[in-house]
């Protein structure tokens, strides 16, 4: 069955959004107040939308609640966004992603019910931090303010190691809870299993131990 998706304010983050699910082969249902940006995409979305979304009326009569998630991209008018949010959510929609402006915009989002939260030009701030710090972080994940998920790329001081010698765990606090080898991924390595130059380990933890794994072993 083909995924549901609605897309609320069609600026850059909400277009690339409407462009990749199209291109994964969603339905996606594209709205915005401003008619040359919702002409824009009137080709490309399955149906392209001319709406204030802060209208609780205008979002009954698109039926929005039939969808299984809602994107909210508005960007600089937070009254809009936050006003929008609350009313899909008073209105039942399974899942609400928005874009948060700032700590204040994410805080309010959050008590009000959003299910996700994203700040793209955050997030993407620091994920290029720590691509620069060290070359082999290849992603980040941030699970909450102090915990992520990263993706770290063996080097020689790793390969040939197993988990068990490198113990990991007990001199970082760290997990690592799958290793990427080209196609295949394995999940939860076994404590025997050596590591390859190359291996691409997902790491769990602390940033704070992450951190301080990828200044001592990388
Ligand atoms: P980006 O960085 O993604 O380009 P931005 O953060 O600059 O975007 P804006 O351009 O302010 O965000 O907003 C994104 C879109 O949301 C705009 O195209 C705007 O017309 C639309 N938008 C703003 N308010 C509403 C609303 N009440 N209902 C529907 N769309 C809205």
């Amino acid at each position: 069955m083909r995924k549901e998706f609605v897309v609320i304010g069609l600026g850059r983050f909400g277009g690339s959004i409407v462009r990749e699910l199209i291109a994964q082969d969603a339905n996606v249902m594209a709205i915005d107040s401003s008619p040359d940006r919702v002409d824009e995409f009137s080709q490309i979305a399955t149906q392209a939308i001319v709406a204030d979304t802060t209208d609780e009326a205008v979002i009954k009569s698109l039926g929005i609640w039939n969808f299984e998630h809602v994107i909210v991209a508005i960007g600089e008018d937070i009254q809009a966004s936050i006003l929008t949010t609350l009313i899909l959510k008073e209105l039942g929609v399974p899942q609400i992603t928005v874009k948060a402006q700032n700590d204040y915009h994410e805080k309010v989002l959050r008590k009000i019910g959003a299910d996700f939260v994203v700040h793209p030009e955050r997030d993407m701030g620091i994920r290029i931090a720590n691509n620069m710090i060290s070359n082999n972080v290849l992603d980040y994940l941030e699970l909450s303010d102090e915990h992520s998920i990263m993706e770290i790329k063996a080097n020689d001081r790793l390969a040939g190691h197993t988990l068990m010698d490198l113990d990991i765990r007990a001199k970082y606090g760290i997990n690592i809870v799958g290793i990427k080898r080209g196609e295949t991924i394995m999940i939860s390595p076994a404590a025997d299993d050596p590591i390859l130059l190359g291996d691409i380990l997902l790491v769990i933890g602390a940033d704070i131990d992450i951190n301080r794994f990828v200044k001592k072993a990388m």
